[in-house]
């Protein structure tokens, strides 16, 4: 029984780290859902090691909860693991959509864009070209971007566009990502009702690399 009493104290002692690795890293993590995910995969977590600690309580031979057998506190550690690996593998997927986007054709992104602004179809081909450049305040560098690329940088375009209903007018507010040093930020972007560049606002950072 030595040798499994130490095995299962080495992954009680793994899990312990990475508990607080997880909680370190949540602190840098801006991404919308992904932070309510890590919270869920912490909390399951917390499970499994409780289920790791009850076996290396049995198995150093005290039995703690009677009617339930070793065998059964085994089995629904290795169930909630299981849970552990699917909600994790359920964040990653959130969180690399958010940083990565979509990989979707220039096409497919302004067919979503016009549903989304609800514009006639036949603007399409005329948005599909337009090239925008917006500055950077941090590093000081051009940002080139499409509204296709505003698309694809935000899986759920409401994120990252905003139509503004005003006074007769329409705004639309773009937020446009960009690679900036050891950073991802945004950068708001307001465009007219013809759709053309108007102003831009201080950029925001999403996420440090
Ligand atoms: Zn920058």
């Amino acid at each position: 029984m030595l040798f499994e009493t130490l095995i299962i104290g080495v992954g009680i002692g793994l899990l312990i780290a990475t508990l607080f690795l997880a909680s370190f890293m949540l602190m840098n993590i801006k991404i919308e859902r992904a932070v309510e995910g890590w919270v869920l995969v912490q909390a399951i977590l917390v499970f499994v090691m409780l289920g790791f600690g009850i076996i290396l309580i049995y198995l150093l031979g005290y039995p703690i909860i009677p009617l339930v057998t070793l065998e059964t506190i085994t089995a629904f550690t290795l169930l909630l693991s299981t849970f552990l690996i699917v909600s994790l593998y359920i964040v990653l997927w959130i969180v690399f959509r958010q940083l990565f986007g979509l990989r979707i054709s220039d096409k497919n992104a302004i067919i979503k864009f016009l549903r989304f602004a609800k514009l006639p179809n036949k603007a399409g081909g005329i948005i599909i070209k337009k090239k925008f450049q917006a500055s950077c305040d941090k590093c000081k560098n051009k940002v080139n971007y499409t509204i296709a690329d505003v698309v694809r940088s935000h899986p759920d375009i409401k994120r990252g566009i905003y139509i503004e209903h005003g006074l007769g007018e329409i705004n639309y507010n773009f937020y446009v990502r960009h690679q900036c040093e050891r950073e991802i930020r945004e950068i708001p972007v307001q465009h007219d009702a013809k759709l053309e560049y108007r102003n831009q606002k201080p950029s925001r950072l999403v996420i440090r690399i």
